[in-house]
């Protein structure tokens, strides 16, 4: 039996300790945080990464969670309606159509419970600090002072990933950043905003708002653009500080959602970034997710790759179980194509034409090859 330590407890660890159960195998998950991270925007899950979360068993759960939005009215810089649309999403999508939008949490949450994990097979509050890798296997040290032999280890620890980083140096060059922040941030519903989004996009930072989890929550997200060489802040509540300061300036029920950090239940930042890596494995150890590959939120499928992937990872894991060599070899080959073709997103945005780059790319896989 192999024993593989999955770093990070997010969509794409997650993902693939459901890809890799019922093969025998005894996985190990290690996150960072306290607990599972919740926090984030509601994210889509689009063409083959349905069919994925149909074989995973997570598809079911997911159409009942969904979100169930209705329309968006777009606000302008005076505060007034521009138009309204209950037919496209302002990520790209048709509000009709077959993808699912949820909220990040409750995506993560499907994940974990359908993996069902027994408590000792995730660490929680822990962190890999060495790896190191030989014939036979990985040598792990974590922050907390254990020290464990794994024959596979994954680095699904998202954008910034301590995987990635020993495996290929400090040297972030495979990290670029687009000079853009984006923050996420919960609050109570008390403006009873009823399965609607209200957005700005005229407005710097722009912004959108709309409810979760059955009109309890609003979720509220901005983005703004930096400069080069400013950095954006690197405590939570300088963070926290700066986005209540720009939303005093914006219009509409922004201020009164956002002006106070007090009232932030959860609170995500993110500066934004794209990796590409000329390889997502070495030896014994493979990246998967963001930690391999972000094609950042603005192509809106960052989650459906990292779901893909997992899936296809474990996928060929099975195919070569006594060949990992040969497993992570052909997931990369599958899987480069599919990430290239949603990276062109990026561009047909600046054309106005994601939405069918979006249409071409959700499905640009096979799950049978
Ligand atoms: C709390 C949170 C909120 C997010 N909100 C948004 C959002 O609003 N918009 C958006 O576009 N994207 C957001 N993302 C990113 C988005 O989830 C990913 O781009 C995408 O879903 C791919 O998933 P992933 O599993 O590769 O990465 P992630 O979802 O980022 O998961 C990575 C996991 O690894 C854990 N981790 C990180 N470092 C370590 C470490 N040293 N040791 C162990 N574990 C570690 C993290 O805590 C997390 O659980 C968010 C991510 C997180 C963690």
């Amino acid at each position: 039996m192999s024993r593989v330590l999955i770093s990070g407890a997010g969509i794409a660890g997650l993902a693939l300790a459901n890809s890799l159960k019922g093969l025998g195998w005894h996985i190990t998950l290690i996150e960072q945080s306290p607990s599972l991270r919740v926090g984030g925007q509601a994210i889509d899950i689009r063409g083959v990464a349905l069919d994925v979360a149909k074989r995973l068993g997570v598809l079911e759960e997911l159409e009942r969670r969904r979100l169930k939005t209705r329309g968006v009215t777009m606000i302008d810089r005076e505060g007034n309606v521009m138009h309204e649309s209950d037919e496209h999403t302002l990520t790209g999508g048709y509000f009709a159509d077959q993808d699912i939008e949820v909220i990040r949490d409750e995506l993560v949450e499907v994940l974990f419970e359908t993996f069902a994990p027994d408590p000792a097979q995730v660490w929680f509050s822990d962190s890999i600090v060495d790896l190191e890798l030989d014939e036979s296997g990985v040598q792990v040290t974590t922050q907390a002072g254990k020290s464990e032999r794994f024959d596979l280890v994954f680095g699904a620890d998202g954008i910034n990933s301590p995987v990635r980083r020993s495996l290929f140096g400090a040297d972030q060059t495979n990290l670029r950043y687009l000079n853009r922040c984006v923050a996420n941030v919960t609050v109570p519903n008390t403006i009873g905003l009823d399965l609607w989004q209200y957005a700005g996009w005229e407005t710097e930072p722009r912004w959108i708002v709309y409810p979760s989890r059955e009109n309890q929550d609003l979720r509220a997200f901005v983005l703004y653009d930096r400069a080069e060489d400013d950095p954006p802040p690197a405590s939570r509540a300088e963070q926290m500080a700066l986005i209540a300061s720009m939303a005093a300036t914006l219009p509409w029920k922004v201020p009164e959602i956002l002006g106070d950090p007090a009232r932030y239940e959860q609170f995500y930042f993110g500066d934004l970034a794209w990796v590409d890596l000329p390889r997502w494995s070495q030896g014994r150890v493979a990246l998967v997710g963001d930690a391999a590959h972000c094609p950042t939120p603005m192509t809106g499928q960052g989650t459906s790759l990292a779901i893909v992937g997992a899936f296809v990872l474990g996928q060929e894991l099975r195919r070569h179980a006594e060949d990992y060599a040969a497993a992570f070899a052909r997931y990369e080959e599958r899987m480069r194509p599919f990430v290239a073709a949603n990276l062109k997103i990026l561009d047909a945005h600046k054309d106005d034409g994601a939405r069918g780059a979006i249409a071409y790319a959700k499905n640009a896989i096979s799950l049978d090859a």
